[in-house]
């Protein structure tokens, strides 16, 4: 039996997107649509030399990111079942 926590595609440290509350008004990192102040937002975790970084990304390119991660996903689980 392995020990310890499962780990996931999608922990902390490997992606993965939370949700949060535009504070300062700017563009989505991908499409570069207006991010108004207020407005729900995911944030994608970017781990670079060392240091991570939190992409803003809107509702509408988290819904792709999120969809293509389930083919991805998909593809993976395939030979599992
Ligand atoms: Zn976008």
């Amino acid at each position: 039996m392995a020990r310890g926590k499962v780990p996931s595609l999608l922990s902390t440290n490997n992606g993965g997107i939370t949700y949060a509350e535009v504070e300062r008004a700017g563009s989505c990192s991908r499409c570069k649509c207006a991010l108004r102040k207020g407005e729900k937002v995911g944030l994608l975790k970017v781990a670079k030399a060392g240091f991570s970084n939190n992409k803003r990304l809107c509702l509408h390119c988290v819904k792709e990111i999120v969809t293509k991660t389930q083919a991805d996903l998909d593809m993976i689980k395939a030979p599992l079942a």
